[in-house]
């Protein structure tokens, strides 16, 4: 069974991509990037924001959810680094790096991809 966590910007969770709904029905669709658990079991575990700008609480803020869900014997198995990081972040390198450096866990670049055609089409 994949656990998968989402790490996305905390300036577009909070002010643009309210509830990060394009996230989650992509996930549950299996579209995007998640198109990779077709075929697989697969649970979203969390969705969790880099902590602000420049991005330097992201491993504490990775840490205390590995915390959390101990006791519960949840841990993430893959981490998604979605696209209001990849698309916009200018420390994107450096937070995927960090990710990469201190969780051990396979990073995917890439989460829904759902892209608005025009504010009034
Ligand atoms: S560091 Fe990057 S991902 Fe985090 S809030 Fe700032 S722009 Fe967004």
């Amino acid at each position: 069974m994949e656990k998968i966590l989402i790490v996305g910007c905390q300036n577009t969770m909070d002010n643009v991509c309210i509830a990060c709904s394009r996230c989650m029905v992509a996930f549950n669709r299996r579209e995007g990037a998640f198109s990779r658990y077709k075929d697989q079991d697969a649970e979203l575990i969390g969705i969790l924001n880099c902590g602000g700008c420049p991005g330097v609480s992201v491993v504490t803020r990775l840490a205390q959810m590995a915390c959390w869900n101990e006791k519960n014997g949840e841990k993430a198995t893959k981490i998604h680094i979605a696209a209001c990081i990849l698309d916009h972040c200018p420390e994107k390198e450096t937070i995927i790096e960090k990710i990469k450096a201190k969780t051990a866990i396979e990073v995917i670049e890439g989460a829904h991809e759902y892209k608005p055609e025009g504010l009034f089409a």
